[in-house]
């Protein structure tokens, strides 16, 4: 019996022996780490027209044309060449990350990092490596792994590309509570550094977070890149924050 047959086999008796269950409420589903309908339907993704760089959402109703970009990128402030989110941030999204953050529920990963392919769909894009945005080696030991590493995994593989995720260190900070727009800005200025230039010169690269509140920390990560000579610098992540007009 080919080895092709004998792993097809075993799938299946891994299956019956634990059948795939929506990672939110435990429901049966097809595959392994898909969600369940009604878990799917709960979140607000962004499917609508945004903005043709960043992919800010428009407001409903407002039909722009294909090139149409927000107001940050049409003045050319935005320091990424495209930004893409999976789903707006709000208490659907928030359930999920803080225990994928926080708790160890590491298998809502799958599912995650498939809504960020999804959410990359109308972009023509061909990185060269894809980056999780580093923690600090300190919150690395304390939490154990890196969310967004979990999320890069499955974004690299559908991609073809391998993962860098040593490329950049990033400095420990103490968090500061809640912080303004322009104070997460500040607060994240240097605190990353590039370690080896030469793997990152000439490249195109994916970054990958979970969440983007700001955009600080995407604008700070492409800075260094730039300096250090990446070439094209994309970015997406699970959900971001859209503040109501
Ligand atoms: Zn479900
Ligand atoms: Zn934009």
């Amino acid at each position: 019996m080919s080895k092709k047959i004998l792993c097809k086999y075993f799938n299946k008796f891994l299956g019956f022996l634990f059948p795939p269950a929506c990672p939110i409420c435990s429901a049966p589903v097809e595959i392994h780490g898909e969600l369940c309908g009604d878990c799917w339907s709960c979140f607000d993704w962004i499917d609508g027209p945004h903005c043709a760089i960043c992919g800010y959402p428009f407001p409903d109703g407002y039909e722009p044309n294909a090139n149409a970009k927000c107001p940050v990128c049409a003045s050319g402030k935005n320091e990424l060449d495209f930004i893409r989110a999976a789903c707006i941030y709000d208490d659907m999204s928030r359930s999920v990350m803080l225990p994928f953050k926080h708790g160890g529920r590491i298998k809502f990963a799958k599912f995650m990092s498939r809504a960020m392919i999804w959410a990359l769909r109308d972009l023509d894009i061909k990185p060269d490596i894809v980056m999780p945005v580093p923690l600090a080696n300190r919150r690395l030991f304390q939490r154990g792994y890196n969310q967004a590493t979990l999320l890069a995994r499955e974004i690299a593989h559908a991609y073809s590309v391998p993962i860098d995720f040593d490329s950049v260190h990033r400095k420990y900070r103490p968090n500061m509570g809640h912080k303004t727009n322009a104070q997460r800005f500040e607060h994240i200025r240097g605190v990353f550094d590039v370690a080896y230039p030469e793997k990152i010169l000439d490249k195109k690269i994916l970054l990958v977070d979970d969440v983007m509140t700001s955009g600080a920390t995407f604008a700070e990560m492409a800075r260094v890149l730039r300096r250090a000579g990446a070439a094209e610098i994309y970015g997406v992540v699970f959900c971001r924050v859209v503040r109501a007009e």
